[in-house]
């Protein structure tokens, strides 16, 4: 391990905005402290940065010192790039400011903004940006991958909706990306993740969303997957983009919408998000219990807000968590069974397998436009994520994830997968995660971070 001396230190310190913190200090354990409970990588230093001042000095003490460099934003990353051991961790959680403009419909926030933070401001406006699923994940690191949520059909990916940012790059410049400044910059946050600067604050286009949708839930017995899957790949052809549409498999939560004696029992589940009134998504989701035999529904009006958050407790902090996901273009035969054979092996309630619906804006989006990776035409992204709170069992989580995958991937979209959705990152994965883009990224990493500072990512090699 690199040692710091306590001057070094002292000067860090004394040209911060923010606050640094070594092992023991306040602040230390708060700023380490991310989502996958297995990662446990211990920082020799903290630098938690309030401006984009701070990030440049941050980053030039680091170098001076001969400090590896990680980046939090939101401490979501399944593999826990946000700490480096014995480095620097440049920690962004004091940058959380969200600013609207609604006649512009425009929001800016700071690089550590949780979605929770945005939805809640752009919603005071009935706006919102494309987000994930769970209200405490990061928007860095979710819209520098990507972006999937319940949006994806109605406005695309987070990324989709980045019209600008403010960027630190490596060697200390602030400078500004957009389709107008550094456009090539700007076309390679948008799906290549944090390898080519620290973004301190991001520009979105806004929504108009809620602030009350329609929400159609249905969970169903193992015993009808087959069913469901088989009626829900021909339902969801006819829905319109204007709907958010998720299938998963699961154990039943906890809730009061589930009756006692089902909580925690394996099932499948869909779940239809309509825009528009109660009739207009009761006419949505009436073929569902017409062909199908729901075990529980719940069908009600929801705020957005209530939406992005109904999930949080099913994933919570500190667990041991591990997933791969793939791309499918339907949901074949081959696929279906494969689904059906893999989801009962799980033994942590809290393992589950979103597969999120595709089409709509997300598919409307160029392919050329941004550097996200996946293929704008699939059907499903399949993740298999697993969650256990008992370390023993890990091991044997993780093995059924990888089985599972497996399985699927002989009916997968290409070999690629989502960076946002992989736990390692072997150079060969993230090229698979690329492809043809891939070089395109590796001249724009030579570019603005050409000695690889920002390696804690699903990497891009800087071209030679
Ligand atoms: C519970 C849970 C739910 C999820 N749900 C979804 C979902 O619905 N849809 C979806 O698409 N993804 C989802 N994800 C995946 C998520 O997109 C990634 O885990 C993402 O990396 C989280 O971003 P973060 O800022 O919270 O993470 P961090 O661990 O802080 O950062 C992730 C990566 O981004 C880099 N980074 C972070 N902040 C910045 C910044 N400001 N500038 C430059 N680089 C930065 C980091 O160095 C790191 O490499 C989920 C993950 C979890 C754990």
């Amino acid at each position: 391990m690199v040692m710091v001396s306590s001057d070094a230190v002292g000067r860090l310190r004394s040209t911060l905005e923010g606050v640094v913190s070594e092992p023991g200090q306040p602040g230390y354990d708060e700023a380490v402290n991310i989502w996958n409970g297995a990662i446990a990588r211990r920082p020799a230093l903290v630098a938690s940065c309030a401006s984009s001042g701070d990030v440049a000095a941050a980053f030039a003490f680091a170098q001076a010192e001969g400090l590896e460099v990680s980046v939090r934003g939101g401490g979501h990353n399944y593999a826990g790039y946000a700490l480096t051991d014995g480095g620097l961790m440049i920690d962004l959680t004091p940058l959380r400011s969200v600013t609207v403009d609604p006649d512009a419909a425009r929001a800016r926030c700071g690089g550590g903004t949780t979605w929770a933070d945005l939805d809640a401001a752009t919603q005071e406006h009935g706006l919102a940006v494309p987000g994930g699923f769970i209200s405490h994940t990061g928007v860095a690191g979710l819209t520098l991958g990507g972006g999937l949520g319940w949006l994806s059909r109605l406005a695309g990916l987070s990324s989709d909706n980045l019209v600008g940012a403010e960027v630190v790059t490596p060697d200390g410049r602030i400078m500004r990306a957009s389709e107008a400044e550094n456009a090539d910059l700007f076309w390679a946050l948008r799906g290549g993740g944090g390898n080519f600067g620290v973004v301190t604050e991001f520009e979105f286009a806004l929504h108009r969303v809620g602030p009350m949708l329609q929400l159609g839930l249905f969970l169903f017995t193992p015993a009808d997957g087959g069913a469901l899957f088989r009626f829900a790949r021909e339902f969801v052809r006819d829905l319109p983009d204007e709907c958010g549409v998720f299938l998963a498999g699961l154990s039943t939560p906890p809730e009061p919408f589930v009756p006692a004696d089902l909580h925690f029992t394996p099932a499948f589940a869909l779940a239809v998000v309509g825009f528009g009134d109660e009739a207009d998504h009761g006419k949505l989701i009436a073929p569902i219990k017409a062909s199908l035999a729901p075990i529980v529904e719940l069908v009600t009006p929801i705020p957005y807000v209530a939406l992005q958050q109904m999930f949080d407790a099913s994933a919570p902090w500190g667990l041991y968590a591990y997933e791969k996901a793939v791309y499918l273009d339907e949901l074949s035969d081959g696929a279906i069974d494969a689904i059906l054979e893999h989801q009962p092996k799980k033994m942590s309630p809290l393992s589950f397998v979103p597969m999120f619906v595709m089409g709509g804006a997300y598919a409307r989006v160029d392919d050329d436009a941004t550097a996200f990776g996946g293929n704008r035409a699939v059907g499903y992204v399949v993740n298999i994520s697993a969650t256990t709170p008992d370390p023993s069992t890990f091991e044997a989580e993780r093995a059924w994830v990888r089985d599972y995958w497996s399985a699927l991937v002989p009916y997968a979209s290409g070999v690629g997968s989502y960076v946002n959705f992989m736990t390692e990152y072997e150079e060969a994965r993230v090229r698979n995660a690329y492809g043809p883009k891939y070089e395109r990224l590796q001249q724009v990493k030579a570019t603005y971070d050409p000695g690889n500072v920002l390696h804690l990512n699903a990497n891009i090699v800087p071209e030679a």
